[in-house]
């Protein structure tokens, strides 16, 4: 194959890759390396650790449904902690919405952010919004005392290795549990169906352990492998199912209809989440 290709390895016999047109930024930071690449047919990546983070080519699916879905659940959503999220993308979504009065977003790697306001500003724009809040810290910690605090938490976090590997585990749940209000509303992305299905039935159970209502809906992305992935939703009050007239904010993705059919999941999914 002629040019230069970027492969993320999903399986030892499995990756997926595309052409590189261009190697825009490239450095190590004490968390992960991060590349921002411009493909074809992506356009402009950012990768970390060599796995896709997000492309402009996709990036809307991923960031309206990861934050629009949870914000039309919630009666009125003021309080938004994002975790994880550096490129910003999750918070100009939630921003698109009327009622946030703030958004913190907590990230552990400061140079996610400097280099996505660099190359990837049609994602990071938010990040200057005055109801934003950054705090460089990894989430885990960041949760620890937080009681009543946030409407909605969205965890939009890199794969369950390395420093995201606490992001996956039922402490952490626990402690969002603690961090969200009475009507609390917890999203997190949790991978593909097709190579990940017990990741996803891990976090179900864990939740359903947590939260009176899990649901995982579905959406599409392409540069993800598989392009099929999930979302879980952990809910105190508001069952996501139910929602019909409130829905605000729709995007080029998100709209009442993908709502409702985005919880509609294949046979093999519905059947290991039980
Ligand atoms: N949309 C992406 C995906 O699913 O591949 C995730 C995007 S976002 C860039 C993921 C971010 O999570 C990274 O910038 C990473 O630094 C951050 N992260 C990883 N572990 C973290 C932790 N423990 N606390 C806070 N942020 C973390």
């Amino acid at each position: 194959m002629p040019g230069t290709w970027f492969s993320e390895k999903q399986l030892d016999s499995l990756a997926i890759s595309c052409v590189v047109k261009k190697i825009l930024h490239s450095e190590r930071t004490p968390y992960q390396q991060i590349k921002v690449l411009d493909t074809d047919p992506f356009g402009l990546m950012l990768a970390l650790d060599d796995v896709i983070q997000t492309t402009v080519f996709d990036e809307f699916a991923y960031h309206e449904m990861i934050a629009l879905v949870p914000l039309n659940v919630h009666p009125d959503p003021k309080r938004i902690l994002v975790i994880g999220g550096g490129d910003g993308g999750t918070v100009r979504e939630c921003l698109r919405h009327p009622s946030p009065e703030e958004v913190t977003l907590v990230e552990i790697d400061a140079r996610v952010v400097e280099v996505s306001r660099q190359y990837l500003p049609q994602l990071s724009s938010g990040l200057d919004d005055p109801r934003v809040k950054i705090c460089y810290e990894d989430g885990t910690k960041y949760l620890k005392g937080k009681e009543s605090a946030y409407d909605v938490i969205i965890v939009d976090s890199t794969d369950p290795v390395g420093p995201a590997r606490g992001l996956f585990e039922e402490p952490f749940y626990r402690q969002i549990e603690r961090a969200l209000a009475p009507e609390g509303i917890l999203v997190a992305q949790t991978e593909s169906p097709f190579y990940n299905l017990d990741l996803i039935k891990k976090v179900f159970a864990t939740w359903r352990g947590i939260f009176p209502t899990v649901r995982i809906y579905e959406a599409v992305i392409p540069s993800y492998p598989g392009g099929l992935w999930t979302f879980t939703l952990g809910s105190k009050k508001h069952d996501p199912v139910a929602v019909r007239g409130q829905v605000v904010a729709a995007g080029r993705y998100y709209s009442p209809a993908v709502h409702q059919a985005a919880f509609v999941l294949p046979n093999f999914l519905q059947g290991a989440v039980r």
